[in-house]
């Protein structure tokens, strides 16, 4: 159910409606705009329609949310931009973020950060703890990652977005990044979900690869439903019979999130083909289909990288690349 406020309704009023809510177990989300406020009853929809909002002083209508994700659907809202301390993802300007697939050391970090800052990137991915495949291959540096990720951010003012595979290391990531990352092996880590959704920090929640659009939402409502209303989706390729590239890259799925939620959908070109050589045509081809921003994977020698080198493009490459899409945004009327 969703409650809109009447512009001039009082706190007192407002406070009411919320002790009405939770006198019977359920739970509210507000969501505070410049005119209105806007509150999201979480709960049994039988205990939820009991109660006479529309006769509660303050309360200017209710209307029931019929989709099974309430908070992420563009019904309780058109439109969410989140602010990455003062970067905006999901306005009109479509934002860059790259960055080598694990951080290696401090040296290749600081280099390849300084490269894509210049090319117009506003935020770096590194991962220090990596959900790898094989429990053989390069798990990531961990802690001593974090102190170069945050070195990179002093450096240079990019943000930071790097991976949390697991509740108990939530803590410790926040205290570094700027976005918690959940990769596509964790998207229905229901734990980890409950976990980030306690964070102040913003989520960009990958799509799993053997996940639908929906399912991808209903991980987002648990975020969502746990108080973070700052999540960004990220579609990075799903696993279908084709075996020429990595991933199929969904495109559609933008289209698709749009139709159905407010929250802002980025785009994996790297993950969603694995090789270098097709990132150009992704990035274009997602920023046409109305992206918000794209996840790059840069590294300064790529044929040397410990993890993904084959779909990383180099610094040059993605130099290239910004110049490439500058038209296709203002094509398709986004800011870049
Ligand atoms: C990554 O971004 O480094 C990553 C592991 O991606 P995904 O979870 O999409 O596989
Ligand atoms: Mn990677």
């Amino acid at each position: 159910m969703i409650i809109v406020f009447k512009k001039d309704a009082t706190e007192a009023e407002k406070q009411h409606v919320y002790e009405k809510i939770e006198e019977l177990g359920l739970r509210h989300q507000s969501i505070i705009g410049e005119e209105l406020t806007v509150v999201g009853v979480i709960g049994k929809e039988d205990a939820i329609r009991t109660l006479p909002f529309e006769a509660m002083p303050g309360v200017d209508y209710a209307m029931p949310i019929l989709k099974p994700f309430k908070l992420a659907s563009v019904e309780l809202k058109k439109r969410t931009v989140v602010d990455v301390d003062g970067v905006k993802v999901g306005g009109d300007e479509v934002v860059l973020m790259a960055g080598p697939c694990s951080v290696e050391g401090h040296d290749m970090l600081m280099e390849i950060a300084e490269d894509v800052k210049e090319s117009g990137a506003k935020i770096l991915r590194g991962g220090a703890f990596k959900p790898r495949t094989s429990p053989y291959s390069f798990q990531g540096y961990g802690k001593e990652a974090l102190e170069y990720l945050a070195q990179a951010r002093e450096a240079t003012g990019l943000k930071i977005v790097t991976e949390v595979m697991g509740p108990n290391d939530v803590e410790l990531i926040e205290e570094y990044t700027d976005i918690l990352q959940v990769g596509a092996r964790n998207m229905t880590n229901y734990q980890l979900l409950s976990r980030v959704g306690k964070s102040s920090k913003p989520v960009l929640l990958k799509r799993g690869f053997a996940a639908t659009v929906k399912e991808l939402l209903m991980c987002a409502e648990y975020i969502l439903s746990n108080g973070n209303m700052n999540v960004i989706l990220c579609e990075r390729g799903i696993r279908t019979f084709e075996n020429g590239t990595r991933n199929t890259l969904d495109l559609s799925s933008i289209p698709a999130i749009r139709h159905q939620s407010h929250l802002p959908v980025i785009v994996d070109p790297s993950h969603g083909t694995g090789k270098s050589e097709y990132v150009a045509a992704m990035s274009k081809a997602a920023i046409a289909a109305g992206a918000d921003g794209l996840i790059v994977e840069v590294h300064n020698c790529p044929e040397k990288a410990l993890s993904d080198g084959e779909q990383s493009l180099t610094p040059e490459q993605f130099n290239t690349l910004v110049k490439e899409l500058r038209p296709v945004a203002h094509a398709v009327g986004r800011k870049m």
